[in-house]
């Protein structure tokens, strides 16, 4: 969706004086009682008494002028006095019951609300920050404004950034885009959210961003009057017919949206062709389609461009006519169309919700209306495990999202690339467990299809149906995501138990008795007591899993038994144990998926193996396996780190099978490239891999802030000789800096 700079919406000029402030107000709610605005000025005024910001201001110009921003989103009183009292209890000697006493519940729970974010450290680890995300949820589910006076308290700091010192400015900017950006963009405020890409833009990428600021400036008389070109063409188009009235706006994308365009396509700025936007405003709702008329018929329009979000609106409530066609130069025009109020909603986003009742009240009913604000709530207490909820809020927050029908005609709507496993969850987990594919419009689809705007879906379930591994990596909604882990961690803790079970009764067969009579009475009570284990099944997972070795229930259960019997090893190196071996293993091949047999162990080719994720092991690789009771055999590369720290007397010795490394199965392998940030490397980077005939599955781009680039590709390879000859085709690319393979410990 295309963004515009709209100068007229944040004033940019800063407040001075308490006066300001009312008048701003009273100009949009000219019956606002601002007696209580003028009395939490002049508490917070006398609480921070003293302090200082960093530009040499008295402190209370940052409170005064986070309020103005609140004003100035037109936001109710309840905000706007919370915007000066933000930090006071956090930053001075008063008190929450006192903010209590002196204003009322509702601001000291914003307050309150307000401190609780400020308290939280964003810049530490994924695993906190993910908390920290998760804390700012539930603080805007309990009232949204909360969020509100922080993003308005976040713009004012990011305003006055340049008096930080300069290694502060990068954190806070990178936090800024990393966390309000999407806030803001979600919220569908697009005036505050482009505001603070761009300060954060400035902040984070400094040089970047005086480079493009110059590279716009030198384009910008050209661009003005090709805007004003294409603005009285529509504009004399219009007037043919009888429009009542409407308005012709063309503007330049801001920065932020055209550094991430060359950022994803690896382009510099002259080869980013749709760096304009424009935007017709008109009355009412059939004049938007009129116009699209209008518009198609001066230009053609270019096909799969075109979205009606006036007939599906975003979740957030932005509505409008979006259009790209080839302009008079023959160059690509985005063009958007929409009437004054679904603007009003596209610029203020959940801050138009707020309408005013007689007494000066505002309405917060409506936001209740705004389901993804509920869905992230649900899922804060449905998600423990904060990598996995950072990983789907960054989703739900950053990915476009598209809108797709219900048999019944409802919308629903879906990050780009959900499938109808997506769907089917969003649904009922029921549905979700047993989908089989879908019918899209009427034709069946499988699981992996990716969702199309407008799609109706239809979900095919069956009762042999069950989730795997594989549906993680076919959906993208958290809820899926979430849904399918949990189901496939109940499955392998019962197939680990099962295995456990079978493992401790061969243990004690050993000894020429059956486990049944001994897991009873106190010995049974003490042994789980000193391990910790609730219940007696956890014993059998335990060992399934591998944390435990059969060898020692055997001892803690029956230690008569033990004593009598001469003692065994559990399993070693050598032939004699290969029967014993191949009888656990070929029970556990049974009971979990096989995967493959590139690998033969002690001369068998059936047994359950798995390639260990530390080193990643491909055929040409000199391999060592350990037995890892519950997962059969784990490959690992000879020189792993990983693979000297395990028990010793479980190691096997295992070799590729011969067509393993001729002809086998593919591979999937992480390979990194630094290079030199320039336009083309990509290219030229995935072309070496086409040339190998290597899929490339994954690939991600970062850039470090001395101009270097970070490509790494997931590629799926046959052996080692196809990728050392493509690491050294790459390395031989002219900006390459270094090639390697990718491995985890
Ligand atoms: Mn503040």
């Amino acid at each position: 969706m295309p963004t515009y700079v709209d100068e007229d919406h944040l004033s940019q000029k800063p407040l001075k004086t308490i006066q300001d402030l009312c008048k701003k107000i009273l100009e949009y709610h000219p019956l606002a009682d601002v007696k209580v605005v003028e009395k939490a000025y002049y508490f917070s005024e006398k609480a921070h008494v003293g302090q200082i910001r960093r530009s040499g201001e008295a402190y209370i110009s940052h409170p005064l002028n986070v309020a103005g921003i609140l004003a100035d989103l037109r936001l109710d009183l309840d905000s706007i006095t919370t915007g000066l009292l933000h930090d006071t209890v956090e930053d001075t000697h008063a008190s929450l019951p006192e903010i209590k006493k002196e204003f009322g519940d509702t601001i000291a729970m914003l307050v309150d609300g307000v401190t609780k974010i400020s308290k939280m450290n964003f810049k530490t680890s994924t695993e906190k920050q993910g908390e920290n995300i998760r804390k700012m949820i539930v603080a805007m589910g309990k009232d949204v404004r909360v969020i509100l006076v922080k993003l308005a308290d976040r713009l004012h700091n990011m305003r006055t950034l340049r008096h930080m010192p300069y290694e502060k400015q990068a954190r806070i900017a990178q936090e800024t885009l990393e966390i309000y950006c999407p806030l803001a963009s979600r919220m569908g405020i697009s005036s505050l959210k482009i505001e603070l890409e761009d300060l954060g833009f400035k902040y984070y990428l400094p040089e970047m961003h005086y480079q493009l600021t110059q590279a716009v400036q030198k384009q910008e008389k050209d661009q003005a009057a090709y805007i004003n070109g294409v603005k009285s063409l529509i504009s004399n188009e219009l007037k043919k017919s009888d429009f009542k009235s409407f308005e012709v706006q063309g503007r330049s994308k801001h920065l932020w949206s055209i550094y991430r365009k060359m950022q994803s396509r690896s382009i510099e700025y002259d080869q980013v062709y749709d760096v304009l936007a424009f935007r017709v405003i008109v009355e009412n709702i059939s004049e938007c389609y009129a116009v699209l008329g209008h518009i198609h018929s001066l230009w053609k329009p270019i096909p799969g461009r075109f979205k009606d979000f006036i007939a599906m609106p975003k979740v957030n409530d932005y509505k409008s006519l979006h259009t790209t066609v080839i302009g008079p130069e023959g160059e690509r025009i985005e063009i958007q169309i929409r009437t004054r109020e679904m603007h009003l909603i596209a610029e203020r986003g959940i801050a138009a919700h707020w309408k005013y009742k007689e007494r000066g009240k505002m309405n917060v009913e409506s936001i209740g209306k705004i389901e993804w604000l509920k869905d992230l709530v649900t899922l804060h207490q449905q998600v423990r495990n904060p990598d996995e909820f950072l990983d789907t809020v960054k989703t739900d927050l950053f990915e476009n999202e598209i809108y797709v029908f219900t048999p019944k005609g409802d919308v629903k709507e879906f990050p780009e690339g959900a499938t109808p496993l997506d769907f089917a969850f969003s649904v009922h987990t029921d549905v979700g467990n047993k989908c089989m594919g879908a019918r899209i419009n009427g034709k069946m689809v499988p699981l992996k299809y990716r969702l199309q705007n407008g799609d109706t879906v239809e979900i095919v379930t069956s009762n042999t149906q069950k989730p795997s591994k594989d549906w993680l990596k076919m959906c993208v909604t958290n809820r899926a995501k979430s849904k399918i882990r949990l189901f496939v961690k109940e499955e392998q803790r019962l197939s680990s138990l099962l295995l456990g079970k079978d493992l401790v009764e061969k243990e004690f067969r050993k000894f020429g008795v059956s486990s049944a009579k001994f897991f009873k009475g106190e010995i049974l009570s003490k042994f789980l007591n000193d391990f910790g284990i609730h219940e007696t099944d956890e014993v059998f997972v335990r060992v399934g899993y591998g944390k435990l070795e059969p060898r020692i229930v055997v001892e803690r259960l029956a230690p008569d038994v033990v004593a009598q019997v001469t003692k065994t090893p559990i399993v070693s190196k050598g032939s004699e144990d290969a029967s014993f071996i191949q009888k656990v293993f070929k029970n556990a091949a049974q009971k979990l998926k096989r995967q493959g047999s590139l690998v033969k162990v002690g001369g068998m080719d059936d047994v359950l193996v798995y390639y260990a994720k530390c080193c990643n092991p491909i055929p040409g690789d000199n391999i060592v396996g350990f037995i890892t009771r519950g997962r059969g055999v784990t490959v690992h590369r000879s020189d792993c780190r990983r693979a000297f720290e395990f028990d010793q007397l479980r190691k096997v010795d295992i070799s590729w099978t011969q067509d393993s490394v001729q002809t086998g199965q593919e591979r999937t392998v992480k390979i990194q490239v630094i290079s030199q940030d320039m336009p083309g490397l990509l290219k030229l980077m995935s072309e070496t891999f086409s040339v190998q005939g290597m899929n490339i599955q994954n690939a991600q781009v970062r850039t470090t802030r001395d101009k270097k680039a970070i490509a790494t590709f997931e590629v799926s390879v046959i052996n080692t000789l196809q990728l050392n000859q493509v690491l050294q085709d790459l390395q031989k690319i002219k900006g390459v800096l270094g090639v390697s393979r990718v491995v985890n410990s």
